[in-house]
């Protein structure tokens, strides 16, 4: 392991040590006080600007050295086997070049939470995975994370463009999408890229208004909703405003 992974380890170390004698922050009233839904011990101690801050940083390292660092899985995966603290919940596409603890600079077992579907949006099941995430498991920052050249947003571009239909679940699913390509089909640009950036934003904006549970913590301050667009060639990740 190189040395820029062993300091990174080493304040990882020291920030799991620091968060095992916080405070345990959350909102177990919201399950109603159900300790069967936790997966117990105590949450993250990071503010949801500190964990955006963390997936920057983790995404400018692997944009810069994505060989240079690798996870200590072994020590990680003892420590978090008898709970969780994750401190991002990241919505994304189930594209197989966008996995996101690699993205976000090789993060490891135990950090993030994440929901994964074709063109990653939000249906009942993972809205109650976004509520059990920041309710339950006291997860600050929830991300939608849109990526370049996504093909279920491209699906969608051409059912509005080509009429183009779909068999099975996909249809429904890529329809979901539609409202998003709606909004921008006239703008300057390429349809995709532009309908990427739509459905992320608008996902995260159900996220943070349909949930009462999400809406009521936004409102709290202990959670924020944030969209954001991964470029497959560069390997970064824009965050959208
Ligand atoms: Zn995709």
């Amino acid at each position: 392991m190189c040395n820029v992974c062993d300091d990174k380890m080493m304040a990882r170390r020291r920030f799991l040590g620091l968060a095992g004698m916080g405070l345990v922050a959350g909102s177990m009233s919201l399950m109603g006080g159900s300790e069967a839904f936790a997966a117990g011990g105590p949450k993250t101690t990071l503010t949801a600007d500190q964990a955006l801050a963390k997936l920057k940083e983790g995404n400018a390292k692997f944009v810069a050295g994505p060989q240079l660092c690798e996870a200590d899985l072994l020590n990680a995966r003892a420590k978090v086997s008898h709970g969780q603290a994750p401190w991002a919940t990241i919505v994304g596409c189930a594209d197989s070049r966008v996995p996101p603890e690699l993205v976000f600079g090789g993060l490891n077992v135990g950090e993030i939470f994440i929901a994964r579907n074709a063109g990653n949006m939000v249906d009942t099941a993972t809205m109650g995975t976004i509520e059990y995430g920041s309710g339950v498991l006291g997860v600050p920052l929830i991300v939608v994370l849109g990526h370049q050249s996504c093909g279920a947003v491209a699906a969608a571009c051409d059912a509005v463009t080509k009429g183009a239909k779909y068999p099975g679940s996909i249809g429904p699913m890529v329809k979901e999408i539609i409202p998003a390509v709606k909004a921008v089909k006239n703008m300057p640009g390429d349809l995709v890229d532009n309908a990427v950036r739509e459905s992320a934003k608008r996902t995260a904006l159900k996220i943070a208004s349909k949930s009462p549970i999400i809406s009521g913590l936004v409102k709290e301050g202990k959670v924020k909703v944030v969209a954001a667009r991964y470029d497959l060639e560069k390997g970064s990740v824009e965050f959208l405003g």
